[in-house]
């Protein structure tokens, strides 16, 4: 079927407000988060706006029918190209279908459409002092669908873990138009180990094997207290070396994070008031909880890390505590601006190693900074080894970003090496596929087995994961 009449029939399918077809509005939806797509950005046929699972339904029948790739798509911030056609197809944007059906508050769950905003999700729980605990940077501008196909989390990972944590249950929309609730097409469960876990294995599929249209999810009891301790180390090693100290104290801080040296220096250069002190790293611990338990674990940690740190400090007054959390939550923003003519690319941002592997890491992707001649600006969850690493480039020399691409595959190897992932939170989409084999080895055959049993036509969001 030829282009103009794929679009004409999508007019017909689902009316002429819910579709896409002119250029300049396709070419907002040829590029993510991802430098590849701004390398090389891709248009895809026509973009949709379904409003109902029927309508998804209804165009998933015409493409399969007629063997026309499909892309499901959030708000667009993922950083691998995931939501991107990357040899036409139809998209569709799931950004503006976005109710909360049910917020189910003696059940501790809630029911929602795909496009809804995390944010806007946990400030309407936080009415009932209930929230969706995973909490990714972009938590302003993500759909929550686009969470559960990249399987997000963010830097309270550590103790509240990934968004799989949190699914019960999914509506999905198969390539043939069929649909399938996961997790009990009724159940209002929280513990439920019936059947094969198909929701387990939608979540972090990253749309290649249906589209999910209804999110049943699981909601915690907001914490009632905060505080933050920031800790200052001359020797990187005694950065991981305190965080090990601390989990062996007892203590489960919901985030550790690490400036390095070239994080520091970012900070300070951009914001010189902040004025970071100077140091091999910077370690910021949050803790959450009820009051007592918070204080408890805050003492724990000054006494423990305050044996390796140059100098410690713990508050819970929020004042304080947004001054200490500062510099950590500019350095992305910081990171962008250690070069005046630079900018910097999500690429190789998001690799993943343990925790005794942490030192090894920074100081191997500074000397792959040196090796290539390229600034690297680091810092990261080192709570649970989520290391992100700021390639800062000119993006219009393309001697520079051939040579960034250089850095990026090596890093993305040296992940492997060190016996980590190649991404600890922002999936693999079209970025990461060359590195599917080494990864998984004889496991890819068997993935590419089970997508075939959800796909057969192989239409749904091809050209991602292997
Ligand atoms: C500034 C910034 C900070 C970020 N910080 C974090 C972070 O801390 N942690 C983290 O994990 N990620 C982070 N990300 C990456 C990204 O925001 C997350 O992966 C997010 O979950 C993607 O959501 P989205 O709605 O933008 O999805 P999109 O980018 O639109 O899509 C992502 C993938 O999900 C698929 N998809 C989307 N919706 C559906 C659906 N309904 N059904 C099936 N498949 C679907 C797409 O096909 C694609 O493969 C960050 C990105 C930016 C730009």
């Amino acid at each position: 079927m030829d282009i103009a009449a794929i679009k004409k029939e999508l007019r017909s399918i689902l009316g002429a407000e819910k579709v896409l077809t002119e250029d300049l509005d396709l070419m907002y939806y040829s590029y993510d988060s991802s430098f590849l797509t701004k390398l090389e950005p891709k248009n895809p046929y026509a973009v949709v706006f379904p409003k109902s699972t029927e309508d998804v339904q209804k165009v998933m029948r015409f493409a399969y029918q007629n063997d026309i790739p499909i892309i499901p798509r959030g708000a667009g911030t993922g950083e691998t190209g995931g939501c991107i056609a990357m040899d036409g197809g139809i998209v569709f944007d799931l950004s503006t279908w976005d109710d909360i059906v049910e917020i189910d508050a003696p059940n501790m769950q809630v029911i929602v459409r795909p496009g809804i905003i995390h944010a806007k999700l946990n400030e309407q729980l936080a009415q009932q002092n209930l929230f969706f605990p995973p909490d990714p940077g972009s938590s302003q501008m993500c759909t929550v669908g686009g969470m559960v196909a990249n399987n997000a989390s963010g830097l309270r990972a550590v103790k509240y873990g990934c968004t799989e944590q949190y699914i019960l249950g999914l509506e999905v929309v198969l390539p043939n138009g069929e649909v399938i609730m996961t997790g009990g097409m009724k159940a209002k469960c929280i513990k439920n180990v019936s059947g094969l876990n198909l929701t387990k294995l939608m979540v972090g599929s990253e749309g290649v094997l249906g589209i999910v249209t209804q999110i049943r999810l699981r909601v915690w009891p907001k914490p009632k207290a905060r505080g933050i301790a920031m800790a200052v180390f001359d020797r990187l090693d005694d950065a991981p070396a305190a965080v090990l100290d601390t989990y062996q104290a007892g203590i489960l801080p919901s985030g550790i994070e690490i400036l390095d040296s070239s994080a520091i220096e970012a900070v300070n250069g951009f914001k010189p008031e902040i004025n970071l002190p100077e140091a091999e790293a910077i370690l910021l611990f949050e803790v959450d909880g009820n009051p007592p338990s918070v204080d408890y674990e805050g003492q724990v940690i000054k006494e423990v890390v305050g044996k390796r740190a140059r100098t410690i400090e713990w508050s819970t007054e929020p004042q304080r505590m947004a001054q200490l959390w500062e510099g950590r939550s500019i350095t992305a923003t910081a990171a962008a601006r250690v070069r005046k003519d630079g900018s910097r690319i999500f690429a190789g941002e998001d690799i993943s190693v343990p925790l005794s592997r942490v030192a090894d890491t920074l100081r191997a992707i500074r000397a792959l900074g040196d090796k290539y001649g390229i600034k690297v600006v680091n810092y990261g969850h080192i709570g649970d080894g989520n290391v992100h690493t700021a390639p800062v480039i000119n993006p219009e020399i393309p001697e520079e970003v051939e040579r960034v691409m250089k850095l990026v595959d090596e890093i993305h190897l040296l992940a492997i090496e060190l016996q980590g992932s190649t991404t600890g939170e922002h999936g693999v989409g079209a970025v990461r596929r060359p590195y599917a084999q080494l990864e998984h080895g004889k496991a890819v055959e068997y993935m590419q087995g089970v997508k075939k049993v959800f796909d057969d036509k192989g239409i749904m969001n091809p050209g991602k994961l292997f």
